[in-house]
């Protein structure tokens, strides 16, 4: 399209299109046309069949037809909604001059139109294209080789609240740093984005990842850019980062800027995130446990549904980010639980706080539109709201007993500048308008200036309507009617048979004149009338103009103030979320977990928090809570022994999968500083929290289930600590029996002596429980059921010992399998059984050796020194021997032996 030909053969306007969609290839370019916003070739065709809108053509172009279609330009945002939710990026393309200056330079010139700004997932601040309680966050990855290995960084910024964020990660846990911010927008080096190794984690991200030239992740030129964006002449008040940080760093900023075009969002300074402080989850485990989403993809049923009573969209979106990334640190996590403990002893304040919160709005988003030159009228209205909703907020708790945390909410809130709340208050009305530019948002008294130009405003309109009555009477015509429309301001409308009585008579020809005749109805003017006119066009502007010159004066001040807005809106949101959780606790009848740095996993009447949910609501059975404990079993608390491991079967449906997930979900959830639902908990902090459940198809990027089960059982095996919970249903599922069985076997022996890791492993190899006589913090534990009249009845309850069996047939009779198959099934499995008591698998325990012993006999050779005989080898020097004297010491090493 950009060729040299494609250019000199447009029309100027085409020529004028090329040239802009040339430097912005990646985005659709949204080309202003009048009331439209037009697209033209390729974008045509994207976005007519991703909005469903007519694609039409206009004009050609080097003999081909141009695909076009538009869209109004009043109804742009919803269009750029649809399109940035499919992961478009948009150009919006702008006339930057008054058509008439175009005309000055010649009849076929065109107006100079420029690009204004581009709309990408990871930079939207429009309250339309957010959704409230989810953050939007711009990430951007930069890789630094400096050593053997490279180093990575990552970057999130949201623009639409100012949180600026980093961390070092490596290329292992990449992937998983990534999902646990999930940002709109990733951009990344295209060095990086190609390299072959990181293909995979690309592939995951699909179109969130926007390779962009690496000069942009030049990490020399880093610390300069930064700096230059906040305005400072170093970064040493900032904190110290390293070399990468930065690199990813100056990148976000650099995509900012580039996106924002001449405007820059006010940020909040870089804050570093290690990645010890938080609770690792890798992206399997994140998916199975539907954290945020569902398996499927809806919100709806996942663990953020079923916790979260937040009542603002701050609230929302802190609450999603505490679950996406845990503590490890039980100082911070017990700080968060003591807010909680403290309103949950005072439900009448939790309820004040949440009737005080309701009437909070956004105030981020809010002041970040205001400080790209993009707010209006209500944004200022949604600060003037925040303040107010934070006064009373300050008020209610400045009686109350409260734990650290909410101390420094109160404190934040406190630090407002209260003169602000007071001028917002004295300038704007009670209704605001939605554009600054319909006035009317300036309350009365607030100006002493626009009150007499809204008073001559009015005043003339009342004149008017003097005017109407005196002219009905000149003339006699009782329909005359003064109107007024944006063409002709205002004018004396006559119907058309009355039209002969304005101007017969002299006074009447001198005093009216004629402005426009309709098809029934006559337009005049008169000379007054045209003085009034400009009376009130003359004040309503200078009122405007007043008004305006207020906002921007207001805007200037609530900018001014942006940190401690920011701070204070954060405090709201705490109050928010632990007030929120505070209900939860008290509705769902949940307990205080005791969290310190033990390997303790003690749960007590454990129940999975979104089950639960579900069969109330449904108003079943209640759900049955099960105890779960991993911590060491004897030796001291330390875990030097080593967590516990309990080997789970049963049948299918008696609810081993639930009870995984239910004790991973209570971790994560007492790690994030939330009550749990168990009747106690005690829990010495995760490091990692690993799952391998379900089976999650992955056939669409061709590895079969059984590949993906055992490339993510190959993550958990090498990277589980010491620290670690690890869930493991169904290993070796996926394979025939003798294949699973043994990779089962061999996973949970190195589970138990290697990574020493706490952990559950539900199975359906009965033979694996054998393991417990050897593998001393191994328990068996069984989902029991009961028998009745050869039914199977599911009781849902984990006890002590191993399945008897796996009512695998009595399940399938359940779900309706033909008699005839059931009775056949009996049959077949009789006959197996009787062969199983042969079968080499009882035999394991006996006749092969532990897999620890194997490798501990290696490490005693190793530990107790080189041997004799070795010593005597590193005393020969060949060189110095002759051949007789080598065969003698040859001799004297095989004595040795
Ligand atoms: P499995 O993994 O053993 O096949 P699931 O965990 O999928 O079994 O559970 C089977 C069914 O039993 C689910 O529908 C679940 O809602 C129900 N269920 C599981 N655990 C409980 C419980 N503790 N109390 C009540 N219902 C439960």
């Amino acid at each position: 399209l950009a060729s040299e030909e494609s250019r000199s053969t447009a029309t100027p306007m085409m020529e004028q299109y090329i040239e802009i969609k040339a430097s912005n290839p990646d985005s659709l370019l949204f080309y202003r046309m009048g009331d439209f916003y037009e697209l033209f070739f390729q974008d045509a065709v994207d976005a007519s069949r991703a909005l469903g809108i007519t694609l039409t053509k206009r004009g050609q172009h080097m003999g081909q037809e141009i695909p076009m279609c538009g869209v109004p330009v009043h109804a742009a945002d919803d269009y750029l909604q649809k399109l940035i939710g499919f992961g478009f990026r948009v150009a919006v393309c702008e006339q930057v001059e008054d058509p008439a200056e175009a005309k000055k330079r010649g009849s076929k010139s065109v107006v100079r139109r420029d690009v204004v700004r581009l709309v990408t997932p990871g930079t939207i601040t429009e309250d339309k294209l957010l959704s409230p309680a989810e953050s939007n966050y711009l990430m951007a990855l930069a890789r630094v080789r400096s050593g053997s290995e490279p180093a990575y960084a990552l970057a999130w910024i949201d623009i639409s609240t100012g949180i600026f964020r980093l961390a070092e990660t490596a290329e292992s846990r990449l992937l998983a740093d990534i999902l646990r911010i999930e940002p709109r927008e990733l951009i990344l080096p295209d060095t990086v984005f190609h390299d072959p190794e990181l293909r995979p984690v690309f592939d995951v991200l699909g179109r969130v990842a926007v390779p962009q030239p690496a000069v942009l992740f030049d990490s020399a030129t880093a610390e300069g850019r930064i700096a230059r964006y906040y305005g400072v002449k170093t970064l040493d008040g900032f904190g110290s980062f390293s070399r990468t940080e930065l690199a990813a760093a100056s990148a976000a900023v650099a995509y900012v800027e580039k996106t924002q075009l001449a405007e820059r969002p006010p940020l909040g300074i870089p804050e570093r995130e290690s990645a010890a402080s938080t609770l690792f989850i890798d992206p399997a485990t994140r998916a199975n446990l539907e954290l945020v989403k569902t398996l499927s993809g809806a919100r709806e049923g996942s663990l953020l549904r079923a916790l979260d009573r937040t009542v603002t969209s701050g609230g929302a979106r802190l609450l999603a980010e505490r679950l996406m990334s845990p503590l490890t640190d039980p100082e911070r996590i017990n700080a968060r639980l003591d807010s909680i403990e403290i309103l949950v002893d005072q439900p009448s304040l939790s309820m004040d706080l949440r009737d005080a919160l309701r009437r909070a709005p956004d105030m981020p988003r809010a002041l970040s539109r205001l400080a790209l030159g993009r707010g209006g009228p209500r944004d200022l209205g949604a600060i003037q709201s925040g303040l107010r909703a934070a006064g009373a907020i300050s008020a209610l708790l400045s009686s109350a007993d409260l734990a650290a945390e909410l101390t420094g909410a109160r404190l934040a809130i406190a630090a407002l500048p209260g003169a602000l709340l007071a001028a917002l208050d004295a300038m704007l009305a009670e209704e605001l308008p939605l554009l600054k530019r319909d006035g009317g948002f300036v309350r009365e008294g607030a100006s002493g200036e626009l009150d007499e130009m809204r008073a001559l405003r009015d005043q003339s309109r009342r004149v008017i309507a003097g005017l109407q009555l005196q002219y009905c009477e000149e003339t006699g015509i009782k329909s005359l009617k003064i109107k007024h429309n944006n063409v002709l301001g205002y004018f004396i409308e006559v119907t058309a048979g009355n039209a002969g009585a304005m101007t017969d008579t002299d006074a009447g020809r001198a005093r009216f004149i004629h402005r426009q005749t309709m098809a029934n109805a006559m337009r005049f003017t008169t000379t007054e009338l045209a003085e009034l006119e400009t009376k009130i066009a003359n004040a309503a502007d200078r009122a405007l103009a007043i008004e305006l010159e207020a906002f921007e004066a207001m805007t200037r001040e609530v900018v001014a103030n942006a940190e401690a807005i920011k701070a204070a809106a954060l405090a709201l949101a705490t109050i928010d979320v632990s007030a929120g959780l505070a209900v939860l606790a008290e509705e769902q009848n949940y307990a205080r977990p005791v969290v310190d740095r033990s390997r303790m996993f003690a749960i007590d009447g454990g129940r999975h928090p979104v089950v639960e949910q579900a069969l109330r609501r449904q108003a079943a059975n209640a759900f049955v809570a099960n105890g779960c404990d991993l911590s060491p079993p004897d030796g001291p608390p330390d875990g030097s022994e080593g967590g516990a491991i309990w080997l789970l079967t049963g049948p299918n449906m008696g609810g081993k999968s639930t009870f995984l997930r239910q004790n991973a979900l209570i971790a994560i959830m007492a790690q994030m500083g939330s009550f749990v639902p168990a009747a106690s908990a005690h829990i010495g902090v995760v490091d990692r929290l690993f799952s391998r459940v379900g089976a999650s198809d992955d056939l669409a990027r061709g590895r079969s289930t059984f590949m993906v089960e055992m490339v993510e059982t190959a993550a958990i095996l090498n990277q589980a600590t010491d620290r670690s919970l690890v869930i493991l249903d169904e290993i070796g599922r996926g394979t025939a029996t003798f294949d699973g069985l043994s990779i089962a076997w061999a996973a949970v022996e190195h589970l138990h002596e290697v990574n020493r890791c706490r952990g559950l492993f539900a199975t359906h190899f009965h033979e694996l429980t054998v393991l417990s006589e050897k593998l001393g913090r191994l328990s068996n534990a069984t989902m029991r059921v009961k028998e009745w009249d050869g039914d199977v009845i599911f009781l849902h309850e984990v006890g002590p010992g191993a399945a008897d069996r796996s009512y695998g047939i009595q399940v399938a009779r359940l779900a309706g399998l033909p008699a005839s198959v059931v009775s056949r099934a009996k049959d077949v499995l009789a006959k197996l059984e009787d062969a199983d008591r042969k079968n080499p698998a009882s035999q394991l325990i006996d006749d092969l050796p532990l897999f620890q012993v194997a490798i501990r006999r290696e490490e005693t050779v190793r530990a107790s020194g080189p041997s004799k005989v070795e010593d005597a080898l590193t005393a020969l020097n060949p060189d110095d021997m002759t051949p007789r004297e080598a065969l003698d010491a040859l001799y004297a090493l095989k004595k040795e032996l």
